[in-house]
């Protein structure tokens, strides 16, 4: 037997209807032993998520404001579940105790981790699965940094005394004090990629309520072809540049193992979803994906003979740690270099930067250009085929769309051009069309 590790995300287990759907997915597959949940999320356009429920209790809290309403939503909904489900996990004792400790003024974490929490206790009644709390188990150190070998070998060790277990996802404790410590957002998918690591899953699926990744945002190309396999560096690609189905701190941990990770549909079980492989093999696809955001600004830095200058750059690096700012990309030529930032990095302090720039560089001359939409053209089949940049370039200029920077990551694996805001979804749409 097999072992695969499933975890469902907020849509998958928001009520008694979806969680009957969960837990035919789970039943259809004996090899699906460890089920990780997210906490209820939306059962409907414009219903809450129980996570900003549980958020917002802490919110009144801090302002001293009466919760108690709120915080009655979320109780409801859980006893909702249990009723339509037909088990009986004893809720009232579990909410007695939140209640105690949102008296006592518990921390944001703690609070908005009940949900998975809550979820997990009710999830595994209803499958007869083991509940493994990941309090204790998944450590985080007192910066807030995951402890991957210390929670590796927790998980693995406390997973081997459970044939099938539910783990709550986002949460685990601070290693010091044992105080409840959250992910980022969307952060079960996280958990799931660190149980299937220790578990040594042959799988890692992820329910969702899409049948996998688009080769485009589909809110910008109508009926965008599915992307079936894409390998873990191609993705990385993808949603460092905004594609977001998947956390993005989900992949390392499946791909340190080699696990392949499974995006499927719970609403379209039939749905093959999308695979995430180690690497691609022979593909006749050229490009695997397209993804983009606006809001970047462009500083290009123009000095004669800046090649032979030692140190050009790293100062150019060192003014921007100055001002905190992460660059995007940094595309050079022989007497310029570009520095790519993201307006939100900027932060309404660009003429602070560009006068840090001409104190410190003493450059011939600057040019800024403002609301630059970034676009990743992806696919590790391109470095093995000639003229996908003519394509890529021809169809952009064939739609009127004016490049204003381009960089080809060394990886030969994306192209990135940089466009004006306006032109960004046309753009998309050229380069889809151009290679789908
Ligand atoms: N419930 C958490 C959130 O809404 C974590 C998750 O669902 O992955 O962000």
């Amino acid at each position: 037997m097999g072992i695969k590790v499933a975890k469902f995300g907020g849509s998958s287990v928001a009520d008694g209807i979806q969680l009957t759907k969960t837990k035919q997915i789970i039943e259809a597959d004996p090899d699906r032993r460890y089920i990780v949940v997210s906490a209820p999320g939306k059962r409907f356009d414009g219903d809450n998520k129980i996570t900003d429920l549980l958020y917002l209790c802490k919110t009144h809290m801090d302002h001293n404001l009466p919760y108690d309403q709120v915080f009655q939503v979320v109780t409801d909904r859980f006893m909702a579940v249990e009723l339509n489900l037909g088990v009986d996990v004893n809720l009232q004792s579990h909410f007695e105790q939140i209640k105690e400790q949102l008296r006592k003024g518990c921390s944001a974490d703690y609070i908005a981790s009940r949900g998975e929490y809550l979820n997990a206790v009710l999830i595994a009644a209803f499958l007869g699965y083991d509940f493994v709390d990941a309090a204790g188990l998944i450590q985080f150190d007192s910066k807030g940094r995951l402890m991957q070998k210390e929670t590796d070998e927790a998980l693995r060790s406390e997973l081997a005394k459970h044939e099938r277990a539910v783990i709550p996802g986002f949460y685990g404790t601070d290693a010091a004090d044992g105080s409840i410590k959250t992910f980022s957002r969307g952060g079960s998918d996280i958990t799931g990629s660190l149980v299937a690591r220790a578990v040594g899953a042959d799988m890692y699926e992820n329910w969702t309520d899409v049948s996998g990744f688009l080769m485009a945002d589909p809110r910008i190309v109508k009926n965008s072809k599915p992307i079936h396999k894409i390998s873990y560096k191609e993705l990385r690609e993808l949603s460092y540049m905004g594609a977001s189905v998947l956390h993005d701190e989900a992949i390392y941990p499946a791909r340190m193992a080699n696990i392949p990770i499974n995006i499927r549909n719970t609403n379209h079980p039939e749905d093959p979803g999308t695979i995430i492989t180690a690497e691609q093999e022979e593909t006749t696809t050229v490009v695997t994906g397209i993804a983009g955001s606006k809001d970047f600004t462009v500083i290009a830095i123009y000095k004669n003979m800046m090649s032979y200058e030692r140190g050009f750059v790293r100062r150019i690096l060192a003014i921007l740690e100055d001002f905190d700012i992460s660059f995007e990309h940094l595309p050079s030529g022989i007497d310029t270099v570009s520095v790519v930032v993201s307006n939100k990095s900027i932060d309404g302090r660009l003429d602070e930067l560009l006068d840090a720039f001409e104190k410190q560089l003493n450059p011939d001359t600057m040019e800024v250009f403002e609301d630059i939409s970034l676009i990743a053209t992806v696919g590790c089949g391109m470095s093995r085929r000639s003229g996908v940049a003519a394509s890529l370039f021809t169809a952009l200029a064939d739609a009127d769309v004016n490049i204003r920077m381009i960089d080809q990551g060394s990886s030969e694996m994306n192209i990135i051009v940089g466009v004006e805001n306006k032109d960004f979804e046309k753009a998309v749409r050229a380069i889809y069309n151009a290679f789908a």
